[in-house]
């Protein structure tokens, strides 16, 4: 998607734009030519970590932020003569999700339809949904966009939920809407929540701090580069299907302790481990079958895990010690070593 600069640019929204994935993708649209409308409820006004994600299209000419709740505000005038609308916003993360369901369903399912009738009103003809590998549940081999979804986290439940509630809209007969569900595997990179693991065993390296290991690092998960998910998110809205769902992932598994001996040679630091229990609805293993992307969306993950995890453990050591201390250690109950 580019834009028709010199006339006026094209016009997309993003919503979660102040998040981790919401504002690389922001920067990267605005890297095209677009003129971006983001929505989201944090303001860099109030929350250190969207100040922090959104510090550099900060004052872009052709970036706004509106803040609020896509539960509540009236979307219409927002999503109105948008090329295209990037829905990230959610409550991600898998283990709160037990505990907060009714949360999840309001921000990831309800919201989602909100958003999807003021779409539809104001004649919006594509949107990209933000979707997630926590939707196929345990898989033995590569995840195929066709194997059966049996999430088994309530957050999981929810993204399926948004994702089918999307491709519903687009399949109603007569829709305008073409809708592109993204199954990202688990992203990480520069900004990564603090709460997600690669964020946590970085900073616990870089810090000198105990990582809480969750089972005994077998896990394995399909890690993303942040930026090869931003490629897919932006070649995602050109493709012509009317209903379709791709995966986005890194093109191979690693498992935890991978990760951990890789912040070693990253940081040149060791990780202090401290062992916890494993953790409901922390699916064995995720890895991406991205034969489908490579045809729809000439996908081709660009980014190593070295090269990736590099990049991120500079951009976290030169965070403020206070913010620092957000993203790293102590570690809280509430860090998520699963598939998001
Ligand atoms: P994030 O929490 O950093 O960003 C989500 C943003 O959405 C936040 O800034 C939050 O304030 C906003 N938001 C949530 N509910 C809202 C509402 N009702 N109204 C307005 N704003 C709202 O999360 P992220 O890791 O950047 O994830 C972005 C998207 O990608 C999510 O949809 C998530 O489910 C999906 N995803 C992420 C990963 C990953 O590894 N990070 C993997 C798979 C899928």
């Amino acid at each position: 998607m580019t834009s028709s600069f010199p006339h006026r640019p094209t016009m997309v929204v993003v919503t979660g734009a102040a998040g981790f994935i919401g504002s690389h993708l922001v920067q990267g649209l605005l890297d095209n030519g677009l003129e971006v409308v983001g929505i989201d409820r944090r303001t860099p006004e109030t929350d250190a970590i969207a100040r922090l994600n959104l510090r550099d299209v900060t004052g872009h000419p052709r970036f706004s932020l509106f803040s609020g709740d896509l539960s509540f505000v009236s979307l219409n005038l927002l999503v109105r003569d948008a090329a295209c609308v990037f829905h990230l916003s959610a409550i991600p993360a898998v283990r709160a999700s037990w505990a907060e369901f009714e949360r999840y369903v309001t921000a990831n399912v309800m919201a989602t339809q909100r958003l999807l009738d003021a779409c539809v009103q104001e004649g919006v003809s594509k949107v990209v949904y933000a979707s997630a590998s926590s939707v196929y549940g345990p898989a033995e081999a590569p995840s195929g966009e066709n194997d059966p979804a049996q999430p088994i986290s309530p957050y999981g439940i929810t993204k399926l939920a948004g994702e089918q509630l999307c491709l519903a809209y687009a399949k109603r007969p007569a829709s305008r809407l073409s809708v592109t569900a993204l199954r990202y595997f688990t992203v990480y990179g520069p900004r990564q929540r603090p709460d997600m693991a690669i964020s946590r065993i970085l900073a616990a390296a870089l810090a000198g701090e105990p990582f809480v290991i969750f089972g005994d690092g077998t896990q394995r998960r399909d890690f993303t580069y942040v930026g090869d998910v931003v490629a897919a998110t932006i070649a995602a809205a050109d493709i012509e299907v009317p209903a379709t769902v791709i995966n986005v992932g890194g093109g191979s598994s690693i498992s935890v302790s991978d990760i951990i001996a890789m912040a070693r040679t990253v940081t040149g630091n060791p990780v202090p481990l401290t062992a916890g229990a494993a953790q409901a609805g922390d699916v064995p293993a995720t890895a991406a079958d991205l034969s489908l992307a490579r045809v729809l969306l000439g996908f081709q993950p660009r980014i190593d895990l070295q090269t990736g995890m590099t990049r991120h453990a500079q951009w976290l050591q030169k965070l403020p010690a206070d913010l620092l201390r957000t993203y790293g250690p102590p570690p809280t109950t509430d860090q998520d070593q699963s598939a998001p």
